[in-house]
This record gives C-alpha cells, structure tokens and sequence, in this order.
C-alpha cells in the first residue's frame, strides 16, 4: 500500500540504452517515450520486457526515498 501512489507506477525495465535496469513510470497512457525515475527517458521500443539485470543506482536511490519516507521502514513502527 502506498498513499502517493508511485509504487503501482513503477515498474522496473531493462533499457537498451543504457543495459541498465531503470524504475519506469507508467500511467497507462500510449507514449513513444518513456521515462524513468531518474529521468533517463528512452523510446518505448528500447525498452525490455524484462527486469533482470544491473540496477540504474539513480533509481534505487530514488525509489529508496520514497519507501524510506511513505512506508516508514525502518522506523521501528
Ligand atoms: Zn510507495
Ligand atoms: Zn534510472
């Protein structure tokens, strides 16, 4: 459960690009970009289906935020 609802936004992807494995946010919408947490925008058909792979540590980081401060781990709660 999230109260912003970025969790059920992000989903992580392989980026031909960069081979690296960005935190994509999604809305739903058909676009021929797509751009990840970090910023790193790539074309839709740059994109894999596929999760597994090094991690963009932009996006980690970001995404560990965000958990960090709206999930309260490791807030002893
Ligand atoms: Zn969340
Ligand atoms: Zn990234």
């Amino acid at each position: 459960m999230c109260d912003t609802g970025k969790c059920d936004m992000w989903t992580w992807q392989l980026s031909r690009y960069d081979e690296r494995v960005h935190a994509f946010t999604s809305d739903g919408r058909p676009a021929s970009f797509v751009e990840a947490a970090c910023s790193h925008s790539v074309p839709i058909d740059k994109i894999a289906k596929s999760h597994s792979g090094t991690r963009c540590l932009a996006c980690l980081l970001i995404v560990g935020d965000h958990l960090a401060e709206h999930h309260r781990m490791g807030a002893g709660l």
